[in-house]
């Protein structure tokens, strides 16, 4: 095998890990989904091993910070035993926001794979790039697009559900009056 064909098959099975833990990542955002959250989810992966799991959860737990990325770094560093979590990717299924982008880099994680864009709240690509800001010493490697589809037909299937909910409620209320 020549060397570029080393690569290629490196690179694929790179693409293929990242597939198999983002799948992990949807499942979470299924379980936020079901609690009536935004569905996001996150899994962390260090040494090929989930070592944190976490979906949105701010209404249900009243917690304005319980967002995925936030619930599944604090579950990996209980884990492990260390609030660094160097090597490890986080894989979240909806572009990160101010937020949890600040917490990515005090948890020190090497990289972030992500599936659709936030073009509102998202600022890894979308509103801004805040991972290349200069003020940040330290850097982290970045992967979008895995598995985007799943991850915003979640969110959309979520958002109509919410939308038809309130116009059902606005309907009752005007027969109620
Ligand atoms: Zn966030």
């Amino acid at each position: 095998m020549t060397e570029q064909e080393q690569k290629a098959l490196e690179q694929k099975e790179r693409e293929q890990v990242d597939h198999d833990f983002m799948q992990l990542a949807l499942e979470q955002g299924q379980l936020a989904y079901d609690a009536g959250e935004v569905p996001v989810g996150a899994v962390v992966v260090q040494n090929g091993r989930v070592i944190g799991r976490g979906y949105n959860q701010p209404i249900t737990s009243l917690d304005p910070s319980a967002h995925a990325e936030v619930v599944a770094l604090r579950d990996a560093a209980k884990n492990i035993g260390n609030y660094r979590l160097t090597g490890a990717t986080l894989y979240v299924t909806v572009e990160p926001c101010t937020m949890c982008t600040g917490l990515l880099v005090h948890s020190r994680i090497d990289r972030l794979v992500y599936g659709a864009t936030e073009p509102k709240a998202g600022v890894v690509e979308s509103a801004m790039c805040l991972l290349d800001s200069s003020f940040f010493n330290h850097k982290i490697e970045t992967r979008s697009g895995v598995l985007a589809e799943q991850a915003s037909m979640l969110m959309s299937k979520f958002f109509k559900m919410r939308r038809e909910g309130k116009k059902k409620l606005k309907q009752l209320g005007a027969k109620g009056s």
